[in-house]
């Protein structure tokens, strides 16, 4: 691969560039496997980025207000979302940049006790994409290394913050030993990523901003973003989302930010979600890593 393409503007690209440009981080494999645990008919994975004031501290740390904001994702938001999981005895996993982990330590540790998988979302929430690849790499393995220091097991898997990838991301994950990503966007269902048309051996577990509350529900004083949809349109978008996977018999895989989804008038929705999950009573609810370690020996469909 010659990279010419990378440094030309896009209207310079020969037709063999734009090819190689797409095929350089794409979906490979599909990873639907032929039947889920205990002949479940489908698979449900909760996911939560854990960002708390790592948003604005990207950003140089300068509204106190936002601040506050990404405090009460940790004084408020986090309790509701573990008081509901607890409730409903389901483990979900957990995406924690990794200083947002060190500042609430015995928060980390708390969701490590009570069964969650945590995940990492980078050191600072920083956008890997913004990164030289050496930056890149060392927040990578800090971050990963930080995490295994409080949580006591290694994270095998990554949401890389914003959804954000570089090129690079993708063989920095594999071979600092993570298992798999969940930052892409190319199926349903899981898949293997290639990297320049070659299998890279990590996992995609793909999400989508039609299952991430904050696509309806995040706030922007002066960018100009509006919640837009009401609580019950987004329940029922995330309904359908779920009967969907159920007849298919596929992936029903969703993102939640407790500083997003941890409000009176919000935190309902993940309730009566597990609850209809639950109500088709043969459902797998597992956390990423379950569901890539299952997905990896699995015959697929
Ligand atoms: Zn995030």
């Amino acid at each position: 691969m010659s990279n010419d393409w990378t440094h030309k503007q896009p209207w310079q690209w020969s037709l063999s560039e734009i090819t190689e440009s797409i095929l350089n981080i794409r979906a490979g494999r599909s990873l639907r496997p032929k039947s889920w645990p205990n002949g479940a008919k489908c698979a449900v994975a909760f996911s939560f980025d854990v960002d708390h004031e790592s948003n604005e501290l990207r950003d140089g740390a300068k509204s106190v207000t936002r601040l506050s904001w990404g405090q009460y994702g940790a004084r408020v938001g986090l309790p509701k979302v573990r008081q509901v999981l607890r409730n409903a005895e389901v483990q979900a996993t957990f995406f924690i940049p990794a200083v947002i982990a060190q500042l609430y330590e015995n928060d980390t540790k708390t969701l490590v006790y009570e069964g969650h998988e945590i995940g990492l979302h980078g050191w600072i929430h920083e956008l890997a994409s913004d990164l030289p690849h050496e930056v890149e790499k060392d927040l990578l393995s800090r971050g990963a290394d930080l995490l295994e220091k409080i949580c006591g097991t290694r994270p095998r898997g990554a949401r890389m913050p914003s959804m954000e990838m570089s090129r690079q991301t993708v063989s920095l994950l594999r071979d600092l030993d993570f298992v798999y990503d969940s930052s892409m966007m190319a199926d349903l269902d899981c898949y293997e990523i290639d990297v320049n048309g070659r299998p890279s051996g990590l996992l995609e577990i793909p999400i989508d901003w039609s299952r991430d509350d904050g696509a309806y529900l995040m706030m922007d004083r002066f960018g100009g973003v509006r919640p837009y949809t009401s609580p019950e349109d987004v329940l029922e978008i995330f309904s359908r989302e779920l009967d969907g996977a159920f007849e298919e018999g596929g992936l029903f895989q969703i993102v939640m930010h407790p500083h997003i989804i941890g409000y009176r008038s919000r935190i309902w929705i993940l309730e009566e979600l597990i609850r209809r999950a639950k109500a088709k009573s043969d459902v797998w609810f597992c956390t990423h890593r379950q569901l890539a370690e299952w997905v990896a020996v699995e015959p697929l469909s």
